[in-house]
């Protein structure tokens, strides 16, 4: 991948680009091919952030795909002329924001995003600055709009130690879940690119699909090499409670388990979909008793679970973390809306795993998994 290229990252579901540039030459500062994709990329962000229509967010992708494959002389030239939407895959709102990034000026466009999106730091301030982590994301490998690099670099650069990339298991194959091959792909990946980001670290993990007997879609074996393992129930959430039940708690007893994800599946915006029905009074019990985090999961689609669900999880005195299931480093600026219900619901910090440094995390998960 070209250099410029790999500055853009495309949103949720969409592909990173893998266009490759013309020319090699310079990709300095001034080149305007690089500003145009720096200005491209940090609208996709933003757009991330604000959970826009895929459709929006993909048309800045393209948009950078197109940028990519010009001459830097070229972009500058039809900035100039204002001859940019003349080409394929440009129009008015991304020419904008090509032509501002190009000329160095202030984009009354990305603004209107910034403000559109901006995550207030609110209540949960003094916990968002505790986290050292986020336990939950994904990347190109399954569902996700990035790399696993340009997911630890935004980690990064909101002052992380430490980024969990938990992509999907294989039988979720709408979101192109990881067969055992593809897992041990990104496993060789994941420690290529922690030995260029170090000290920041990678942590492997998977959001494995709970199916619906209980059992977990990947072996033990391979499970035991993870760092950290997110269990989700994804499919049948409608399912009777009794079994929805039985099908979470035999998923949270795994001792490789270390953390229930978005344990209710509700969706709040848009059309929604209703939580599904099981005893959370067991659930949690299993939680506590087999050492299972619950998650505050912070899409703003998703805040799972629900303030009466965490209170009763408080209650039984379960590990919590803080997860942003980000499927683009935009969202990864999410963790304050997750932040803010902990305080509310009044969340001992010292019970939230991703306060810890990585190394404690990991003792914690390997001490249940022993
Ligand atoms: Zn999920
Ligand atoms: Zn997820």
């Amino acid at each position: 991948m070209h250099r410029c290229c790999q500055v853009l990252v495309s949103s949720s579901y969409d592909r990173t680009m893998t266009g490759t540039a013309p020319s090699e030459r310079s990709t300095d500062e001034g080149d305007a091919r690089v500003l145009a994709i720096a200005g491209l990329t940090e609208a996709v962000r933003l757009l991330d952030r604000g959970l826009a229509p895929r459709q929006k967010v993909s048309a800045f992708t393209r948009a950078g795909e197109v940028i990519a494959s010009l001459e830097p002389d070229e972009v500058a030239a039809r900035v100039a002329e204002g001859t940019l939407t003349e080409l394929d895959g440009i129009g008015p709102s991304t020419s904008s924001v090509i032509a501002d990034a190009v000329l160095g000026r202030p984009s009354a466009y990305l603004a209107k995003l910034d403000a559109a999106s901006v995550v207030d730091p609110g209540v949960g301030g003094p916990i968002r600055e505790l986290l050292k982590g986020d336990c939950h994301s994904h990347t190109v490998w399954s569902d996700g709009g990035a790399t696993v690099e340009q997911m630890a670099s935004a980690a990064m650069a909101l002052g992380h130690e430490y980024l969990v990339v938990t992509d999907h298991s294989p039988r979720l194959t709408i979101a192109h879940g990881l067969s055992p091959e593809r897992l041990a792909a990104q496993l060789d990946e994941i420690a290529e690119v922690n030995a260029r980001l170090a000290p920041f670290r990678i942590l492997t993990g998977m959001e494995v699909d709970i199916l619906v007997d209980g059992a977990l879609d990947l072996p033990d074996e391979l499970l035991g090499r993870l760092d950290v393992v997110v269990a989700s129930v994804h499919s049948k959430l409608s399912m009777p409670k009794d079994e929805m039940t039985r099908r979470m708690v035999m998923a949270v007893a795994s001792p490789h388990v270390d953390i229930l994800g978005h344990c209710t599946g509700r969706k709040v915006v848009g059309t929604g979909r209703a939580q599904s029905k099981f005893d959370a009074d067991l659930v949690f019990a299993a939680c506590a008793q087999f050492d299972t985090a619950v998650e505050i999961n912070c899409r703003p689609e998703r805040q799972d679970p629900p303030e009466e669900l965490l209170a009763l999880a408080l209650e039984w005195n379960c590990w919590i973390s803080i997860d942003t299931d980000a499927h683009a480093p935009g969202q990864l600026e999410w963790q304050p809306y997750g932040c803010d219900k902990a305080v509310r619901c009044g969340v001992d910090p010292a019970r939230i795993v991703n306060t810890w440094h990585a190394d404690e995390l990991l003792s914690w998960t390997d001490s249940h998994a022993a």
